[in-house]
């Protein structure tokens, strides 16, 4: 962008307060490239946008698509952060030696695995989902639409019942066939009433 850092050096915020934190303008730019270290790839940042953008939908409540967007960053509160933070261990409380970061978390986990294995049998997958699939929303063969909205449920499932076992909370149930059939309604309603635009300045996007 060209932008000349040192000229930031002396501004001040309206209360006259002088600006401490000069932006990092250089990470902004090029997030892709810390996103592709968090997930071991190399995705330009077009690709990035893309999934982000698909990720803001009127089928994918507000909590939901705050749960993707942590996902895609890794910033969700794991073990393997914790331990870096205050020394607690990093594996899995539930298979022991796994390191529980957000893959493991999201899908490597047996719990987690078993949900989305159900979801590949209910919509009928040839081959096993891969994690990009489950975690970044890589195609699966249905609408891409479509398959975040179902990704949004089962990531928001898993995250609960983790949730529920971390803090002791009464036990729940894995079972993902009823946030499936619920999602099923509003997709139905939905063709029914055609959802309203979306707020301005969120997805707007052009090439
Ligand atoms: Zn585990």
């Amino acid at each position: 962008m060209g932008h000349d850092t040192s000229s930031l050096l002396g501004l001040k915020w309206h209360n006259g307060n002088s600006l401490s934190k000069i932006p990092n303008i250089k990470e902004t730019i090029h997030y892709q490239i810390n996103l592709n270290k968090k997930w071991c790839l190399s995705w330009t940042r077009l690709w990035w946008d893309m999934k982000f953008m698909a990720i803001w939908h009127p089928l994918i409540e507000i909590k939901k698509y705050v749960l993707l967007w942590k996902i895609f960053h890794h910033g969700i509160w794991t073990n393997l952060k914790a331990s870096k933070l205050c020394g607690i261990p990093l594996w899995c409380k539930c298979c022991y030696p796994s390191i529980k970061d957000v893959p493991h978390i999201f899908f490597t986990c047996p719990n987690s695995n078993r949900v989305w294995h159900t979801v590949g049998k209910k919509i009928r997958l040839q081959k096993h989902l891969s994690w990009q699939q489950a975690l970044l929303g890589e195609a699966t063969g249905s609408s891409t639409t479509l398959w975040n909205a179902i990704r949004g449920e089962v990531l928001w499932k898993i995250w609960r019942e983790r949730c529920a076992l971390n803090f002791g909370d009464s036990p729940k149930e894995w079972l993902i066939e009823k946030p499936l059939f619920l999602l099923g309604k509003r997709i139905v309603n939905c063709k029914k009433s055609p959802p309203p635009p979306p707020p301005s300045g969120i997805i707007k996007f052009s090439f």
